[in-house]
């Protein structure tokens, strides 16, 4: 088999919230072959993820098998290097790893849990994101929760983010779980203050409280924090994920598999945290993207709720009553329908 072209467009998203998710938003990748599979696989990094994958990417896989995905993987990495190892390069060359893995699961005609090792059929509780309340989530059927707090703050950080917590647990009474989210906008004495002050709101993970990059910030609160802590959404690729493991930095790992490298790099960090022994929760983990990987890899799997603006992708199993199933479909199962996608950079 023979890679013939590999192509890469921003479709719309319509619900998306108005920041780099819009202008760098996520991207379809689309890898083509001579026997008619045609792989698709979702990246980031918007217009500048599509220029790197048309200028350089496209001409660098023409022609070469794409089932040999680890050494494409390699081989795209280190053409990329000058400008790459992070960020909007990798967040590109990950749509195409994962086209590459379609293409190997509609190869084997197996879904891709199942060349993993896995199976499919079996349900998988989730946890929700929520920006605003959880009441509507309640009422849907979910049992885990997670709260954007980034942005509570009347004066009092600490004590706004503690009687938001106050009130969930309230709301959602002692059986489920609750999480926190502050997306990489406190410091290290707001983390710590924070974490005491929610101790008693049984919080299962504070989630990139601090900047990614900040690895002596987390190993501080890695043993001063009395909640567990969580990141890895903003990080690139297993071997950043090794320092992070190796130091036990996050209790909890959440690479995401559309940004981070694609699936040859998320299963390389499932192997690495359960070496020793910590857990994975795939940032979105519910979109078909990671959820093969969990099926296969995760003995504990909780993935997180799917973005609700990724309406493009067609396939997605719905997530009822709090719980997520994968189907029998082959490869990663989905199914886009690119003539009546609206596109907004290509
Ligand atoms: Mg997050």
């Amino acid at each position: 088999m023979k890679i013939t072209n590999v192509r890469a467009v921003q479709p719309v998203a319509e619900k998306s919230p108005p920041d780099w998710r819009t202008t760098l938003g996520q991207i379809l990748v689309a890898v083509d072959t001579d026997v008619g599979i045609t792989g698709y696989g979702v990246g980031g990094g918007g217009l500048a993820g599509i220029h790197v994958i048309k200028t350089v990417l496209r001409d660098f896989l023409q022609d070469r098998d794409p089932e040999d995905v680890e050494s494409l993987w390699e081989l795209m990495y280190q053409t990329t290097l000058p400008y790459g190892q992070k960020g909007l390069a990798i967040m590109a060359l990950s749509g195409i790893d994962l086209a590459l893995w379609d293409i190997r699961g509609k190869a084997a005609k197996l879904p891709l849990a199942e060349l993993l090792g896995g199976k499919v059929g079996q349900p998988m509780p989730t946890y929700i994101t929520v920006w605003d309340t959880i009441h509507a989530a309640l009422d849907r059927g979910f049992r885990s929760f997670k709260l954007h707090v980034e942005n509570r703050d009347d004066g009092d950080k600490v004590a706004a983010v503690a009687s938001t917590v106050e009130e969930a647990r309230r709301e959602v009474g002692d059986e489920c779980d609750i999480a926190i989210d502050a997306w990489m906008r406190w410091d290290l004495p707001t983390t710590i203050d924070v974490a005491r002050a929610i101790e008693p709101f049984r919080v299962t993970w504070i989630e990139e409280p601090l900047p990614a990059d900040d690895l002596d910030g987390y190993a501080i609160l890695a043993t001063e924090s009395p909640v567990p802590i969580a990141g890895g959404e903003h990080e690139f690729t297993a071997a950043a994920f090794r320092p992070l493991v190796e130091r036990r930095l996050h209790t909890i790992l959440q690479p995401d598999v559309c940004w981070c490298g694609g699936l040859t790099q998320l299963i390389e960090i499932y192997k690495m945290a359960q070496g020793a022994g910590l857990r994975v929760c795939p940032h979105r983990g519910s979109e078909v993207w990671s959820l093969h990987a969990i099926a296969a890899l995760d003995n504990d799997p909780l993935p997180e709720s799917g973005r609700p603006w990724m309406t493009w992708v067609g396939g997605q199993p719905p997530i009822e009553d709090g719980y997520v199933t994968l189907t029998d479909r082959i490869g990663f199962g989905v199914e886009i329908d690119e003539d009546s996608l609206e596109i907004l950079y290509s």
